[in-house]
């Protein structure tokens, strides 16, 4: 029997979004506020750094940028650092916070020459926003209709040139038009477990906690490729090594720690694996198309694929093909199960 539905998201450990137990403030102390601090992302950091540079030099605002990625890879950190550089004040606010044109037109004349407008989750805007935000981003003007019916006209508000980061976690659902309005399109990456255990090591800094270089290593491999998992994970883990231990975290007490927490030595917590396990045995390995896969494990599919997929992909566990996805070999060893040489069957060790 492979366990079904009502898994808690609020409280998974590993969910990559902000979660219930998540303490915004001790988050907000931890964020990098500089480039030089923010560890990881080179590729990204690279880019920004000269077109920051070089808008400072002429004087100008920033091209407006787009940043794309999975959840808690940095794109809300990396957006007020790139405003922190440019010396300019941020205003932050989210696709689905912006209702009506009249929120949108607020924010919009409420900003000052070179700032930064950041809209996390920007595939979320209505089309009716978008279609205000078009002339802001291109011609840096507003147009407002007046009145009703055959004495309405159009106002044209100018503004000041500003920067617009959006922030998404699904570029596919981005409008075309919208997408092309971005001149400076950045992708993150999950992070190696390198650069994770040194975001671990810089978070146990700042919150005064003394922990070994093995210990920051063996919570790395499990955080899936994102620090707020990992900063997540050290918060707890910190708890362990204060009643367990002398307040120093070990690698013993982590591994205990995550152990207990139910999070396998790669990270995989039990809805990774019920994944896993219903394409090895209810679909032989698969293919299986996502919709039928949630279904059969009663979960949503844009869980499976926001939060689930990515990493899976990243460890080699899970292919996608135009079929549907498949469990690799690499999955049936993670998990104990021996493959099947012609899809009949499947046994446990
Ligand atoms: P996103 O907006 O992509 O969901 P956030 O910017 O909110 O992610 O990042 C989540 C947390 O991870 C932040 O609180 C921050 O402390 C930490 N973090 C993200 N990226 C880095 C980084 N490159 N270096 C250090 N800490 C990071």
């Amino acid at each position: 029997m492979i366990e079904t539905g009502e898994f808690d998201f609020e409280n998974r450990i590993v969910a990559p979004q902000v979660i219930k137990e998540d303490d915004q403030d001790l988050d907000y102390s931890l964020r990098p506020k500089t480039l030089a601090e923010y560890i990881g992302q080179d590729k990204v950091k690279e880019n920004m750094s000269i077109y920051i540079e070089a808008a400072k030099r002429r004087g100008e605002a920033l091209d407006h940028v787009l940043l794309y990625g999975p959840p808690g890879l940095g794109k809300t950190t990396l957006s007020n650092i790139i405003a922190h550089e440019l010396g300019v004040n941020i205003r932050v606010t989210s696709g689905p916070a912006i209702e009506k044109t009249g929120d949108l037109a607020a924010l919009l004349t409420s900003l000052q020459a070179g700032d930064v407008l950041f809209i996390d989750e920007i595939h979320r805007l209505s089309h009716a926003i978008e279609e205000v935000l078009y002339p802001a981003l291109e011609d840096f003007a507003i147009d407002f209709m007046v009145g009703n019916g055959p004495a309405a006209r159009s106002i044209r508000i100018d503004l000041p040139r500003f920067t617009l980061i959006g922030a998404t976690t699904r570029s596919g659902q981005l409008s075309a038009p919208l997408r092309d309005r971005f001149g400076i399109i950045q992708r993150l990456e999950l992070y190696s477990p390198q650069d994770l255990a040194e975001i671990i090591k810089r978070s146990a800094v700042i919150l005064g906690v003394a922990i070994d270089n093995e210990a920051a290593e063996e919570m790395a491999t499990r955080s899936r490729g994102t620090p707020r998992i990992a900063n997540r994970f050290l918060k707890r883990v910190r708890d362990y090594a204060d009643v367990m231990g002398n307040g120093r975290i070990t690698k013993d007490i982590a591994k205990i720690a995550l152990d207990r927490m139910e999070v396998d030595n790669l990270g995989l917590d039990s809805l990774d694996k019920r994944m896993l396990t219903m394409i090895i045995k209810g679909y032989n390995g698969g293919p299986v198309g996502l919709e039928t896969l949630a279904s059969a494990i009663g979960e949503e599919s844009v869980t499976l694929e926001d939060v689930c997929e990515p990493y899976l992909m990243q460890l080699g566990f899970l292919a996608r093909t135009p079929r549907g996805r498949c469990a690799t070999e690499l999955a049936y060893k993670h998990l104990g199960i021996i493959k099947p040489d012609n899809g009949g069957q499947t046994t446990l060790f």
